[in-house]
């Protein structure tokens, strides 16, 4: 008998619409529109960012400024295009000024993101810059130490690899950490590639849907 695909789409969509209208947090007073996440809803591959900025607040998008463009560019680098990733944020609405998140943002927004984990099964995470590397790694160390190495763990209850990137958007004006960037980028398809056994013993710390840890805003710098 074979196996009925199972449809993650549609489940992602509905709960797009649902945190459409979501209040837990500040933010929400300022925002011209959430800005749920984009892309492929069965994506191997899934980005994290920040928050959104001016240009996906208004456009309702993730990346789609000058740092998505340098997405984009680095993604036709390992032959992918946007509509075979999915895109997301730590936070989903737009903090004013571009402001850094704040712990309290990041604890209400943070079980938005982890549905969205569940729903779209990612074999690989890439956390771009420092908050979406501490929030999903549960770990104080900053991008910088930790870029470039891909660290199996267990989110919302699935293994997978996660993978921190320098963030587009700061490797945009400091062409050393484009460099770094585009030859960590090199290895994603390899990482893509490789298996992760279900029941593997995990050395790294359990992260549920709702215990990962909120770090003090000092350690959740961009760099
Ligand atoms: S940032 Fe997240 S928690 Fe805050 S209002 Fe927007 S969707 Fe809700």
């Amino acid at each position: 008998m074979s196996a009925v695909p199972v449809d993650h789409g549609a489940p992602l969509e509905a709960y797009g619409r649902e945190v459409a209208g979501c209040a837990r947090c500040r933010l929400s007073q300022g925002r011209t529109q959430v800005v749920f996440g984009a892309g492929n809803p069965h994506a191997d591959l899934m980005f994290v960012g920040e928050a959104p900025g001016f240009h996906e607040d208004k456009q309702g998008l993730p990346f789609v400024g000058q740092a998505g463009k340098l997405l984009e560019k680095l993604l036709a680098g390992i032959g992918l295009q946007r509509s075979d990733v999915y895109i997301a944020n730590v936070l989903k609405c737009r903090p004013p000024g571009n402001r850094d998140p704040q712990p309290d943002e990041i604890e209400a927004c943070e079980s938005h993101l982890f549905r969205q984990i569940d729903l779209i099964e990612p074999t690989v995470i890439a956390t771009l810059g420092n908050f979406a590397t501490k929030l999903l790694s549960g770990r104080p160390l900053g991008i910088t130490r930790v870029h470039g190495q891909e660290q199996s763990t267990t989110l919302a209850g699935r293994r997978l690899l996660l993978y921190p990137l320098y963030h587009p958007a700061a490797a945009l004006y400091t062409p050393a950490m484009l460099k770094v960037l585009e030859s960590d980028f090199a290895r994603i398809p390899e990482l893509i590639g490789s298996a992760i056994p279900e029941l593997a013993p995990d050395p790294a710390p359990e992260l549920t849907l709702v215990a990962t840890p909120t770090l003090p805003a000092e350690q959740l710098g961009l760099f």
